[in-house]
């Protein structure tokens, strides 16, 4: 009977990583007994979004093969969770894979994207940092709640560190926590270089998959900077679909292709897509334009990593501190795929 149970609650899925729910360890406690048949699913994260919809899978499947038995399934959050193995190794207990991300100009959505995409990740199972090196505008605290986290120093044998913020699972250091937004302007020249430095060299990381780099946007002296410094692995470039927006990508692009820098952009991503409102899903508002970032992404030769519509839960989500990516599942299903390419994608390169 409980064999039985187990084959049945292995056909349920979770969305988020595509595998069963018994295979990735859910079953916390089964009893099958008395005319009852009690099931408790223990989910790795806290609020996990996909909790409620499996819930009510597991009841229903279960009540249709054993309808003369009372059947609860009981969802516990957190704590003893199984969580999957990271898929890369770091070889010297360093960081895998540091990916920058970057944009031709400002406000088409890179920090939004570096940090939904931060969740996607950690959603997968893997290790994940954000750097956040924009020095004009860091928005990395606010958009994981730790806007007055002040770095400590502290001293590991010869060597000073600064410990990283921590939520959500995801490391983060900001050149935010060092300066006041007022004085982001005075930041442009060397100082900013030498508080970026101490960020990139002192870190305490720990062991990481991923490392995103929150790059500041254009193409200026502070990126060759941040490029010099920094082993960056693969650039991921955001743009949205407007034609004077994707001028700046083809700068952006070239950037890194230059051969003096020679970083492989691991691909685009259009946000801002399209917008559809609440109560017309069906229709999609093409506000920005269509498709240019897509189009100039297959003409390069660039890999089209995919695209973000205009959703009010991921402005919502910056605003309150928790990336969209892991509260609402219509944000996640944009994400995921797009975190599927990038990691496919970084893999291949080396
Ligand atoms: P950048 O880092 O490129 O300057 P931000 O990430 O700060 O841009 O985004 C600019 C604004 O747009 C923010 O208020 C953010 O919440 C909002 N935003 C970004 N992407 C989306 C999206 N796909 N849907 C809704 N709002 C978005």
């Amino acid at each position: 009977m409980e064999e039985k149970i187990r084959q049945l609650l292995a056909t349920i899925v979770h969305p988020e990583t595509g595998e069963n729910i018994v295979a990735s360890g859910f079953i916390e406690h089964l009893a099958a007994a008395a005319g009852k048949i009690t099931v408790v699913l223990r989910f790795a994260k806290p609020r996990d979004p996909f909790a409620v919809k499996i819930k009510n899978q597991a009841e229903t499947l279960l009540r249709e093969h054993f309808p003369d038995r009372q059947v609860l399934v009981v969802v516990k959050e957190g704590g003893a969770a199984p969580r999957p193995e990271p898929k890369l190794s770091t070889t010297t207990g360093g960081i895998a894979k540091v990916i920058a991300v970057a944009s031709g100009k400002g406000g088409v959505g890179k920090s939004t994207v570096t940090a939904n995409l931060a969740i996607a990740l950690r959603n997968k199972g893997f290790r994940v940092g954000i750097l956040d090196a924009d020095i004009y505008g860091p928005s990395q605290p606010k958009m994981f709640g730790v806007e007055g986290y002040v770095p400590e120093a502290i001293v590991e044998g010869e060597t000073e560190r600064i410990v990283p913020a921590e939520s959500l699972d995801v490391k983060l250091m900001s050149i935010g926590f060092f300066v006041k937004p007022t004085d982001a302007l005075l930041w442009r020249g060397a100082m900013a270089v030498s508080a970026l430095k101490q960020m990139i060299h002192q870190t305490q990381w720990g062991t990481l998959d991923f490392l995103l780099a929150d790059l500041p946007p254009g193409t200026g002296d502070i990126h060759l900077s941040i490029i010099g410094e920094l082993k960056i692995d693969a650039a991921v470039i955001v743009s949205t679909p407007q034609q004077v927006a994707v001028a700046d990508v083809v700068r952006g692009v070239e950037l890194f292709r230059n051969e003096n820098v020679n970083i492989p952009v691991a691909g685009i991503i259009e946000n801002m897509a399209w917008f559809t409102p609440a109560e017309l899903p069906e229709n999609r508002y093409y506000l920005f334009g269509r498709g240019g970032a897509r189009r100039y992404a297959e003409q390069s030769g660039v890999e089209f990593l995919g695209e973000i519509p205009i959703i009010q839960s991921i402005m919502d989500g910056s605003e309150e501190g928790r990336p969209a990516a892991g509260i609402d599942p219509r944000v996640e299903e944009y994400y995921r795929p797009i975190a599927d390419r990038l990691v496919s994608k970084v893999m291949i390169n080396g």
